[in-house]
């Protein structure tokens, strides 16, 4: 019984841990969905404003370009390499320009030479070959086309942009923009909200490069790195020994990190630019789930322990209360009853233990498996016995219901005739059968005894009659009966009243119960009218018999009444007679008796 509720309590927590870790895994796997998803749409939507921005910004100095070519003396002062008067026609837009873009750094006019004309963020200095310098000049020196792509410069890394510039079809030079890394950043960080760095791959380092800090990964150097992220960056090239798509974990904070390559002039890479933001984190996500779920887990578990705990204590009170209150009503009841399954004694009644002296059920059962074995056989076929036919007495019962079924038991010498009646009881699969001992010794007495004599009745003779007869043709014993009736027994009333009647009829009966074996039955057959059972007894045995009761009464003093007499009529069985006409022959003698003159003995 307590197992079942150490199983329910495993089942259910069993059920617990398997719904909450589907819901976990299904949760996370859906999660992690989203967070590639949401990871992948970010990188797209840097790529996609990165990309915009460079195409923006190329045909904005283009047209910028352009407009400053058209001023008024830009290519007659160029033509001339009037330093000088350049720089009066240009600062003034210069200056308009840094104001709308703080991020250009560099505007220069180059001879097509490779010398520098003017360089309006630096204008004392000119004169010097840039070309010879810088690759990206000496090449759109020599293809005469707009270029545009990062380069390393005096000025840092910059995005530069190489317009040339003709004179009447005649290549004279070109113009130059340079709008600083940190441009890129600060766009990426209005419209998409991370913080950018540039990493140069280190091959591809101009010699006068200036790299502030040294943040390398891999073969990329980072740039202008600022101090709060120099720690992340430095466990990021620990972890990573290339710039790719991450995620970073810096002090408790996770980390989005998406990279776009950047490219030179010439479409190669330099290097790439590295977005970085907070985000949540997916893998302390899934790790906070799973430790939530294992807390729900452990306390929905202690929850149905405690509840089945509860349930199960409550039940199993609830059935002490229903066995006590089953056995409460077993020992109101006076007779013995017993509930057993069909083989073994489950519980029995006050009375049966008193009955058999047993102290508690356990102590009758340790001595006995069954009632059964006190069961005896009875001259009739209503007795039990454990087993009839191979068959358990109480399915015996149940197979038999209109039968009266009786068992006789001894207990202390003493032997009592029980009625004994079944009731099934089915709960669920089991079976119980109770068991009622009714105790008819007594009440069976009254009911065969003539109340009057306290001989046999009728009744009696006629319940053993039969029996008598059958012993006697299988043992082949003789067997006789006497009828004898009391002579003129109406006058006895009459004269002396109904009540010395009955002295009569108690005091012969006593005379001939006397004079009897006790395997011979003396019954009162009705009346003044009494039968004698006698067996193993011949006629001539029969004969003496009725003579001598004839003689005893004969010679009996009755009290006021005086003498009585009574005749007699004998008769033995023959071979395999009737008991009936056996009977009927008894009492043809009596009636010759009478006819004789009474007090005879006839057969
Ligand atoms: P007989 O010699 O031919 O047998 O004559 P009888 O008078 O004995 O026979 P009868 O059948 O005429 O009368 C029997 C009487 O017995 C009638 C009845 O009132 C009486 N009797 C029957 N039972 C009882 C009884 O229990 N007590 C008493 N006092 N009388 C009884
Ligand atoms: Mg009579
Ligand atoms: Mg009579």
């Amino acid at each position: 019984m307590k197992n079942i509720k150490y199983k329910i309590i495993f089942l259910i927590t069993f059920l617990i841990l398997t719904v909450a870790s589907a819901v976990t895994f299904y949760n996370l796997y859906h999660e992690q969905q989203e967070n590639e998803r949401l990871l992948n749409e970010a990188h797209e939507n840097v790529y996609r404003t990165y990309k915009e921005t460079i195409k923006d910004i190329i045909s904005y100095y283009d047209s910028r370009a352009e407009t400053s070519l058209k001023a008024v003396g830009v290519i007659e002062a160029f033509r001339t390499k009037d330093h000088d008067t350049l720089y009066t026609i240009m600062r003034p837009r210069w200056e308009i320009m840094q104001r709308e873009n703080p991020w250009l750094s560099v505007m220069q006019f180059h001879n097509a030479d490779g010398t520098s004309l003017l360089r309006l963020h630096q204008p004392l200095v000119y004169g010097d070959n840039i070309a010879a310098q810088r690759s990206m000049v000496a090449y759109a020196h020599k293809s005469g086309q707009s270029i545009a792509g990062f380069e390393e410069g005096r000025q840092g890394l910059a995005f530069r942009i190489l317009v040339p510039i003709f004179d009447q079809g005649v290549y004279i030079g070109l113009v130059e923009f340079g709008i600083s890394a940190s441009y890129f950043s600060d766009k990426i960080h209005r419209f998409a909200g991370y913080d950018s760095f540039f990493f140069v791959n280190q091959k591809a380092l101009g010699t006068f490069g200036r790299i502030e800090y040294l943040v390398r990964i891999g073969e990329h150097v980072g740039i202008d790195i600022p101090e709060s992220y120099r720690p992340l960056l430095q466990k990021y090239a620990e972890t990573y020994n290339k710039l790719q798509h991450s995620i970073a974990i810096h002090t408790n904070q996770t980390y989005e990190v998406n990279t776009i390559q950047i490219k030179d002039y010439r479409s190669q890479l330099l290097g790439a630019i590295m977005f970085i933001r907070p985000t949540s984190d997916f893998h302390a996500h899934a790790r906070h789930m799973i430790v939530a779920s294992v807390l729900i887990v452990i306390m929905l578990s202690l929850l149905v322990g405690v509840l089945v705990d509860r349930i199960y204590t409550f039940i199993t009170h609830k059935m002490s209360f229903q066995e006590r209150y089953s056995q409460t009503i077993l020992d109101v009841i006076p007779s013995p009853v017993i509930v057993t399954d069909g083989e073994y004694l489950t519980a029995a009644n006050n009375s049966l233990l008193e009955y058999f002296n047993y102290p508690n059920v356990q102590s009758f059962k340790n001595d006995h498996l069954c009632v059964c074995e006190f069961f005896e056989a009875g001259d009739t076929d209503e007795y039990l016995m454990p087993l009839h036919d191979d068959q358990r007495w109480t399915e015996y019962m149940l197979d038999h219901p209109l039968k009266s079924h009786k068992a006789k038991i001894t207990v202390n010498g003493v032997s009592t005739v029980f009625e004994v009646r079944i009731s099934v009881l089915k709960v669920n699969e089991d079976t119980r059968y109770v068991v009622i001992f009714n105790d008819i010794s007594t009440m069976q007495i009254q009911t065969i005894t003539d109340p009057l004599t306290g001989l046999a009745n009728r009744l009696h003779f006629t319940m053993v009659y039969q029996h008598a007869i059958n012993i006697a043709q299988r043992t082949e014993k003789p067997l006789g009966i006497i009828f004898f009736d009391i002579d003129h027994f109406k006058n006895i009333n009459d004269h002396f009243g109904h009540l010395m009647g009955d002295t009569v009829l108690q005091q012969i009966a006593l005379l001939v119960q006397e004079r009897t074996r006790k395997s011979d039955i003396v019954a009162r057959w009705g009346g003044e009218e009494f039968i004698l059972l006698l067996p193993d007894t011949d006629l001539d045995e029969a004969i003496r018999v009725a003579e001598m009761l004839r003689k005893v009464i004969d010679s009996e003093h009755f009290d006021q009444v005086g003498h009585v007499t009574c005749s007699f009529g004998v008769a033995i069985l023959e071979g395999n007679e009737e008991g009936e006409t056996l009977l009927n022959r008894a009492d043809d003698k009596l009636y010759k008796a009478k006819e004789r003159g009474r007090n005879k003995v006839v057969f």
